[in-house]
């Protein structure tokens, strides 16, 4: 029935909540768990990434914070050096999530764009019967029901979609 669970995850403590119910459903099923993380480059993408790496950089170079954008622009990391950090950390939050379902089948993805579309996306291209994930993530306010993700997700998905609050995770 479920042999192909998607979870998306974005590293939070709300996503976090959902890995003993992904792990339970997979034993259960005898499934495949897919760890999806989507690079949120929803408004500016990777400009502004950039502009915060190369700001790092500048911290670590000692150069004055007001010197001039286009220096820094001539200066600071090329886009593919940016989106390789990006990806690199992206892999690093999988594999920490991955981490706490030991012993289930697993395999592990890192996708670029606006989450919920590529979640969608995954979701359709790998035959995903069912999803797994949080209420709540990283970026959220705690009084709204659900995260903008999941609420997208759950009303856009073709299969179905569990959603796990973090006080039911634990
Ligand atoms: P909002 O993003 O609307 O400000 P939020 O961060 O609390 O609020 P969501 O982003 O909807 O809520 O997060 C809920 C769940 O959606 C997370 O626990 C995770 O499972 C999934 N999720 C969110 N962002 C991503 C992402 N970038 N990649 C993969 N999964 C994600
Ligand atoms: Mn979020």
């Amino acid at each position: 029935m479920y042999d192909q669970i998607l979870y998306p995850t974005d590293g939070s403590t709300g996503s976090e909540a959902a890995a003993a119910h992904v792990a339970a459903l997979a034993s259960a099923f005898d499934a495949t768990v897919h760890v999806l993380h989507v690079i949120d480059i929803r408004g500016g993408g990777l400009g502004l990434s950039g502009a915060f790496l190369e700001e790092e950089g500048q911290a670590m170079s000692g150069r004055s914070p007001d010197e001039g954008y286009i220096g820094r622009h001539e200066e600071g990391p090329d886009p593919d050096e940016i989106e390789d950090e990006l990806t690199a950390q992206a892999e690093e939050l999988v594999e920490a999530s991955a981490g706490s379902l030991d012993g289930i089948d697993l395999t592990t993805a890192v996708e670029m764009g606006t989450p919920h579309s590529e979640i969608l996306r995954y979701a359709d291209e790998n035959d995903i019967d069912l999803v797994v994930m949080g209420t709540h993530g990283r970026t959220g306010v705690e009084r709204y029901l659900l995260g903008s993700v999941t609420e997208k997700v759950v009303r856009l998905a073709d299969p179905p979609v569990v959603t796990v609050r973090v006080d039911e995770g634990e």
